[in-house]
């Protein structure tokens, strides 16, 4: 069960965000990792809740809501970055964790260089 559709290889964002790397090169299809595992199912969706009496998750794919039964179950739902309570930094210093957060930043390199070429540049930074 996933909310996203391919398996992103979070290493290669940076490569991404540079342009270097396409997202297709990034994040294969997780049915395509899983096509030879017999005993696996893909399933897209949201799990909203879990109830743990009924061994049931409530799932959310693309608007439409349905529960799934399990008999085991494993969450590995990630983590997303911290601003240590300071959520305004985030404008200046935007996350790395998805591939939207990559393009984002791609964006951004990509308007900086076509204002540079018409403007000496006179701040620099770094970021890592
Ligand atoms: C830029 C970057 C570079 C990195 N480089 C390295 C590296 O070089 N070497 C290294 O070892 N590690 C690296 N890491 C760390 C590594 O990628 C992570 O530690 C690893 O991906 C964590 O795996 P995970 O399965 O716990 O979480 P994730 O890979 O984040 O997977 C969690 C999944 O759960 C899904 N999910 C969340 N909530 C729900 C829900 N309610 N319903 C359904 N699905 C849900 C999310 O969509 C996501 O697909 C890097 C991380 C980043 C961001």
């Amino acid at each position: 069960m996933k909310s996203l559709k391919a398996r992103q290889r979070e290493p290669l964002l940076y490569e991404m965000a540079t342009g270097i790397l396409a997202e297709g090169d990034i994040a294969p299809p997780i049915r395509d990792i899983l096509r030879h595992q017999r005993n696996t199912e893909v399933l897209l969706g949201e799990v909203e809740s879990v109830d743990l009496q009924r061994r049931r998750l409530t799932v959310n794919t693309l608007g439409k809501r349905s529960e799934v039964r399990y008999d085991s179950l494993i969450v590995a739902t990630g983590a997303s970055q911290s601003y240590f309570g300071h959520p305004e930094f985030a404008r200046h210093a935007p996350g790395m964790k998805t591939i939207d957060d990559a393009l984002e930043l791609r964006s951004r390199f990509s308007v900086r260089s076509r204002w540079r070429s018409v403007r000496p540049m006179r701040h620099s930074g770094t970021f890592g």
